[in-house]
């Protein structure tokens, strides 16, 4: 058994945001991070566009910013948190600015402002077209200078501590559920392994390989989420997945796709369909830069119509040099695969890319389990309602990231120890020493190694089909009832691989994916209307009635 001060888990913009503030606040208490993968293997890394924030007073506003973030959530952001984190966000980015990251300027020094679908003025401020690359970079440089945080590679987490775990019955209801802490797997020794501490932090990321094309790395697989389903927290609008209209489509390929920003349709990229047509001024007249859900229902619908596994995104009118100084990336990754974007049209598809649902938050972080934060894409804070405005997930992340911070700094004196005292039997008075080694070790009595991945290997290849086909862009009750059936036999069958099998990552992946779909499959089949990102042909209309699905 392992005892922190903090505990964070993830090392994209959110986790790795509140360790240094914590770190920083708190130099004689230790910061452990965990991260399943390397330490830089997020969503994070791969952020292409950048991060809206109002820069400039004169030409942009606080209040056009919360205006854009309010028409793309539909109706049902949550307008105090918009507000908190449009205004907050320019300081937290001038904090990731002190701590080493770099953004393009114009040659009088000012930034250099991107504008995506959705947003009314310029305020995305980049680095070329790698920015979460540069922040990964600089945030990974900072923690490393911070010498009480440690952050721990290639450890899975598994579950959340509650009182589950110490023979308590913890329903939904029940109103004080805590974290103790986490079980993990670490992959290392392969040895499930306890952390104990006051308070843990879930910034595990996105959910993008729950479905078959996504612009997520292999990490996204929505273990926080599930973790937290699993000990009964609180969990909201999971229907909303944003697909985003532009990935690089090559044929045959399964999991993370290339990302073709949106930034170079705000620079000019054209739409085209399989007839060469600008088929976008037919579907809205903000055209190739109407917002995110809207592109990429036109594009599911023409590939539909023509018969098409893509469309084509225009960029030969570009001169090289324009191109390549803002998208250098694109540019070689293009030609690695032959296209010349000065010659050759780009393929590209939808996949998913970013979920606006999560683990429920106050505007603080906090979870409706005690001691419990989230911040990132595991989240929802109420800042994108039913859809996200482009480039305003890093920015809600570190906003948040912060407010965590702010919360836990306010309950821990100085001079605290991990845990308070307190008596075995309240549930919500946290964990005494002796409370701690009542936490049992993991048991994995009766359980092997399994005999086939195949088993594990092929049933996540028909979740992700089944959530492709029924689940996507576009979806029905028909569609909605097949894949809950097919979600069923998945987990039926998968739970008893978890019971008999020691566990590896590709098991519990399976395992969290499958309560992922199963999430998103609820919320899309409660939600009788079609609003934001959630468009069900039985209903297309928006329901008067506003309301977040809180399972
Ligand atoms: C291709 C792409 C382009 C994007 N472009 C933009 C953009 O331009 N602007 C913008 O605002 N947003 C963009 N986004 C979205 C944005 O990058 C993410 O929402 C954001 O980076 C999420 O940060 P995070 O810290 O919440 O999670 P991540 O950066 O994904 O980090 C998650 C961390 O949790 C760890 N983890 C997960 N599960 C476990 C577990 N069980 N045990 C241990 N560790 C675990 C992972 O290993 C990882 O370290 C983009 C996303 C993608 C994929």
């Amino acid at each position: 058994m392992q005892k922190t001060d903090f505990l964070v888990i993830g090392t994209g913009i959110a986790g790795l945001t509140y360790a240094l503030k914590v770190a920083q606040r708190f130099p004689e208490k230790k910061v452990l991070v965990m991260t399943k993968a390397a330490a830089d293997e997020t969503n994070t890394k791969y952020a292409q566009g950048g991060v809206a924030v109002v820069n400039d007073l004169e030409k942009d506003s606080f209040e056009k910013h919360i205006e854009d973030t309010l028409i793309a959530g539909d109706g049902l952001c949550n307008e105090e948190v918009v507000e908190i984190v449009v205004k907050e966000g320019p300081d937290r980015v001038r904090e990731l600015i002190e701590w080493g990251a770099r953004f393009d300027k114009e040659k009088d020094g000012d930034y250099k402002l991107g504008k995506e679908g959705g947003h009314s003025e310029f305020r995305i401020i980049h680095h070329k077209d790698i920015t979460g690359w540069e922040m990964e970079r600089a945030l990974l440089e900072a923690v490393s200078r911070q010498t009480n945080i440690e952050i721990i590679k290639h450890c899975f987490v598994v579950d959340i501590i509650t009182q589950h775990h110490l023979g308590y019955l913890v329903t939904k209801s029940a109103p004080d559920i805590e974290c103790y802490g986490v079980y993990v797997l670490n992959l290392q020794t392969n040895r499930i392994e306890k952390i104990i501490t006051k308070f843990t932090l879930l910034a595990t990321g996105g959910n993008g390989q729950v479905y078959r094309t996504t612009t997520n790395p292999s990490i996204a697989t929505g273990d926080g989420v599930a973790m937290v389903y699993r000990a009964k927290g609180r969990i909201e609008n999971m229907e909303f997945i944003q697909f985003h209209p532009t990935a690089l489509y090559e044929p045959g390929l399964r999991g993370q796709a290339f990302l073709i920003t949106e930034a170079v349709r705000g620079d000019g990229g054209i739409l085209r369909n399989k007839d060469g047509e600008a088929f976008m001024e037919r579907y809205d007249e903000r055209k190739d830069l109407a917002p995110r859900d809207i592109v990429a229902r036109a594009i599911d619908s023409e590939m539909k119509r023509t018969g098409t596994e893509h469309v084509w995104l225009d960029c030969r009118h570009f001169s090289k040099e324009k191109f390549t100084e803002h998208f250098p990336n694109i540019y070689q990754k293009c030609l690695s695969i032959g296209i010349d974007i000065t010659q050759h049209m780009i393929p590209v598809a939808p996949a998913a890319h970013y979920s606006c649902g999560g683990i429920k938050t106050d505007e603080w972080g906090k979870t409706s389990i005690k001691n419990l934060y989230v911040c990132g894409e595991c989240s929802s804070t109420g800042l994108h309602g039913a859809n996200r405005l482009a480039s305003n997930s890093l920015l809600e992340a570190m906003v948040f990231a912060h407010r965590c911070y702010l919360d836990v700094i306010d309950r821990t004196p100085e001079s605290s120890k991990i845990s308070p005292p307190a008596g075995g039997g309240d549930l919500s008075a946290g964990l005494s020493e002796e409370g701690a080694g009542a936490v049992p070790d993991w048991n994995a009595t009766g359980t092997s190694e399994p005999k086939e991945m195949i088993l594990i290997t092929q049933s996540l290849k028909e979740l992700q089909q089944v959530m492709s086909d029924y689940v996507g862009i576009v979806r029905n009750d028909i569609r909605l009832r097949r894949a809950m059936r097919r979600l069923d036999l998945l987990w039926e069958e998968t739970e008893k691989l978890y019971e008999s099998s020691s566990l590896s990552p590709q098991l519990l992946e399976l395992r969290n994916l499958i309560t992922v779909g199963y999430l998103i499959v609820k919320g899309a089949s409660f939600r009788k209307e079609s609003r934001g990102l959630h468009f069900n042909t039985d209903y297309p209309n928006k329901s008067e009635l506003v309301q977040n699905i809180v399972l």
